[in-house]
């Protein structure tokens, strides 16, 4: 079941401290065809649709060499998230796992992550199937697939 903001049984959340900001700058943004949480898949699948990843304009020329890869794996900040629970109950039947046993969205730091197959570039981005995030969720990061990733001869 998909969270709301609420605490389920024997969930564990705690006081979030002050935030000590790193300073992440948003890339862009993610659009998908899902609009609210209980529709996206808890995983994306490459055979999924194909969801468009429009970068700011400042970072286009950051994709340059990007199309050589066929799997990128893309960061992002699940927004929507909660992130003050130690312990959650992600079947919401009063069994907990910790936080960091889990994928769950609701994290101290919302980050996701998901390796995606590349579709295509775009004038404003990239083209690709694999995702699992809402419609409006901020780009955080892009880079190819480590397992394909071999640096380039002078
Ligand atoms: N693939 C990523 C990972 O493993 O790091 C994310 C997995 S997480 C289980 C995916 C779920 O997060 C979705 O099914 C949806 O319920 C939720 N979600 C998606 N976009 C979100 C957003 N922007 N804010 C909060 N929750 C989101």
């Amino acid at each position: 079941m998909v969270r709301s903001s609420d605490i389920r049984p024997n969930e564990v959340a705690v006081e979030l401290p002050a935030a000590t900001d790193a300073g992440l700058l948003f890339i862009g943004t993610i659009r998908t065809p899902w609009t609210a949480r209980p529709d996206c898949p808890r995983q994306g699948r490459l055979d999924g649709p194909v969801c468009r990843i429009e970068l700011h304009p400042l970072w286009l020329p950051a994709l340059d060499g990007i199309e050589q890869y066929e799997r990128i794996e893309v960061l992002y900040w699940l927004h929507q998230a909660r992130r003050d629970l130690v312990r959650q109950s992600p079947a919401s039947d009063g069994r907990t796992r910790g936080t960091f046993a889990l994928r769950s969205p609701v994290r101290p730091n919302p980050i996701g992550s998901s390796l995606v197959a590349l579709v295509g570039r775009t004038p404003s981005g990239l083209e690709v199937r694999g995702l699992d995030c809402l419609d409006g969720t901020p780009l955080v990061d892009l880079k190819p697939d480590r397992c394909q990733f071999t640096p380039l001869p002078e």
